[in-house]
């Protein structure tokens, strides 16, 4: 049996490139079923995510016309994230593969054929990675690379030049429905849950239509999302430096002290000075330890699953040796 596809697009006032998009998209598809690739069932999850526009109608008026189309309207701006999880979610009631894709096409829809295929050759989960940056401004290209050193220097699993385009089976995707934070981060998410993965490599292109929902300020404060929702090392920063001052402590007080039995100094200067760098070091290790703490209770917080099982064998049979 043919896997069923199921094109998650996560939709916020794009009705600028909607049409041409889904016409892409179902031609994609068709292309897939006569190639025998995946379910005739196959079809496309729109996610209205709370749009100002005609993107609701747009969709309604596409699922009228291609039985391909089905549209989620959300009742409510929730963001990209969010947008996408509920997408999934309806989708694997239904699907046995779930890629994930922008309204904008400006992933290249020539690698979804490579994903499926990777899926039939095994893998659960395929990642689509940009071969290059060179359609992005020169801030955007140079603030991705830092921001993705920045998550590996924290010992965040991320894949380098993987947004959200990924492919993920039904029993991938149900994983990745179980972690139930606010904060999400998907592409932080999906490189934790196991299972065995692919990649494929494709182009990005400029936007087709229409202008990008993520400005400057959304960007930073997903980046920051990003950081703070997998990594409590700026908090053990924190304790370090305390540990580092605690240290230049110990040098600052013998030159305080060698100035002091000299007789430069004024009165007062040596206990002040003394004083205020131990008083220093100790605040900032204390706020170390607390921070610790205030880590483990968001960890613990997060609620996020231990552990997923792949298969089990489990015996039935009566036991003879
Ligand atoms: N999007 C969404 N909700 C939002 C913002 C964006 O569903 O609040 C969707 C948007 O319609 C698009 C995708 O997320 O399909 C990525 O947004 P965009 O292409 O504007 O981001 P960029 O490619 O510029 O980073
Ligand atoms: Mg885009």
């Amino acid at each position: 049996m043919k896997p069923i596809l199921g094109l998650v697009v996560p939709c916020y006032n794009e009705e600028a490139v909607l049409r041409d998009t889904l016409d892409s998209l179902k031609a994609v598809v068709a292309d897939l079923v006569t190639r025998q690739l995946v379910d005739p069932a196959s079809r496309i999850y729109c996610v209205d995510d709370g749009s100002r526009d005609n993107t609701w109608q747009i969709i309604q008026e596409e699922s009228l016309r291609s039985a391909a189309v089905c549209g989620v309207k959300l009742a409510g701006n929730v963001g990209h994230q969010n947008a996408l999880m509920a997408g999934l979610s309806t989708a694997t009631a239904d699907c046995d593969i779930m890629i994930s894709i922008d309204a904008d096409l400006q992933d290249d829809t020539a690698v979804i054929a490579d994903m499926v295929n990777a899926y039939l050759d095994g893998a659960d989960i395929v990642y689509g990675v940009r071969k290059s940056r060179e359609s992005d401004s020169f801030f955007k290209r140079n603030s991705a690379l830092m921001f993705y050193k920045m998550m590996n220097a924290l010992g965040t699993k991320t894949i380098y030049n993987h947004a959200d385009y990924r492919l993920m089976s039904r029993r991938a995707t149900e994983k990745l429905l179980a972690f139930r934070e606010r904060n999400l981060f998907i592409r932080g998410i999906v490189p934790t849950i196991g299972f065995r993965t692919a990649t494929v490599y494709y182009d990005r292109h400029p936007r087709l239509a229409g202008e990008s929902k993520y400005p400057l300020k959304k960007m930073l404060s997903f980046a920051v999302d990003g950081i703070t929702s997998f990594s409590i090392r700026p908090i053990r920063l924190i304790f370090a430096t305390g540990i580092i001052m605690l240290i230049a402590t110990l040098t600052v007080s013998l030159y305080v002290l060698l100035a002091y039995f000299h007789g430069n100094t004024i009165p007062g200067w040596t206990s002040l000075m003394l004083s205020l760098w131990f008083i220093g070091s100790l605040v900032l290790i204390s706020l170390g330890i607390i921070g610790e703490y205030i880590g483990k209770i968001y960890i613990e917080v997060k609620d996020r699953p231990r552990f997923f099982i792949e298969k089990t064998i489990i015996q039935q049979k009566e036991t003879t040796f």
